[in-house]
């Protein structure tokens, strides 16, 4: 957006979160990536804004309206069947779901301040899409929660590669997930890469956008080799197919 004065910084409020924009100065514009969860009810939402303008010292506040649309999503009917590990868990393997979920609590929800995404995300791999985001899918005849993730038609083997730069949160073997991986691109964003034969990267490293993070697979819950990627914003899950479009600076 373009502000209303000179400013040397600028921070925002949208839907309960907390955005800090960068400058662009070959556009004047400033900008941060932010998202609308799945469950928001279509309406017109505000971002409060408030700036340090160049020759003051008083705050400027102001804001923008944003309007969240109503979005159709496929109700595929596909019977997948899974092992029954997964849809029927005894007791020693609902302890390793357990354990599964407090890793994915504990680092799926932390924010980095600094960011380190830059410039447009790309595909994780070069491959037709099989499945999209929001889609209800049913396993062994269960109704399970809405598909928050993309899934590309490959097969077992084909390199997978970071969406944008950052820094490896995670890269281990999670119950559902399979192998795992997971990037951190700062400010509450990471990007999400699951069911892969093998890793290539190790939690820590620092990667760049293309960079090989692994294979892919059918570890954990799958059907069989694909790829699932999630798109992850300070806690709620984005369509990963509409951040490979939006056009960044
Ligand atoms: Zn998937």
């Amino acid at each position: 957006m373009k502000a209303p004065a000179k400013l040397r910084s600028l921070s925002g409020t949208w839907l309960t979160h907390q955005l800090a924009f960068s400058y662009d100065a070959s556009t004047k514009t400033w900008f941060a990536l932010a998202g609308v969860s799945f469950e928001t009810p279509p309406g017109k939402y505000t971002l409060d804004l408030t700036g340090a303008p160049s020759m003051s010292n008083a705050p400027l506040a102001f804001s923008r309206q944003f309007a969240v649309a109503r979005a159709t999503y496929p109700k595929i009917k596909v019977e997948l069947t899974v092992e029954k590990k997964f849809t029927e868990p005894t007791p020693e393997q609902l302890q390793q779901i357990e354990e599964a979920k407090k890793t994915k609590q504990d680092y799926l929800n932390r924010v980095t301040p600094e960011r380190e995404w830059d410039g447009k995300f790309t595909a994780p791999a070069d491959a037709p899409i099989s499945d999209v985001f929001g889609s209800q899918r049913i396993f062994n005849g269960k109704a399970q929660s809405p598909h928050l993730g993309l899934d590309f038609r490959v097969p077992a083997g084909t390199p997978v590669t970071a969406m944008n730069d950052g820094t490896v949160l995670l890269a281990r073997p999670l119950y559902y997930e399979g192998n795992f991986v997971v990037l951190d691109h700062g400010q509450g964003l990471l990007t999400l890469y699951l069911h892969l034969s093998e890793f290539r990267v190790k939690e820590g490293d620092v990667v760049k956008r293309g960079d090989v993070l692994g294979l892919s697979g059918g570890t954990g819950r799958a059907t069989g080799p694909h790829l699932h990627v999630a798109v992850r914003w300070q806690g709620t899950y984005l369509d990963p197919a509409r951040l490979i479009q939006l056009p960044l600076p």
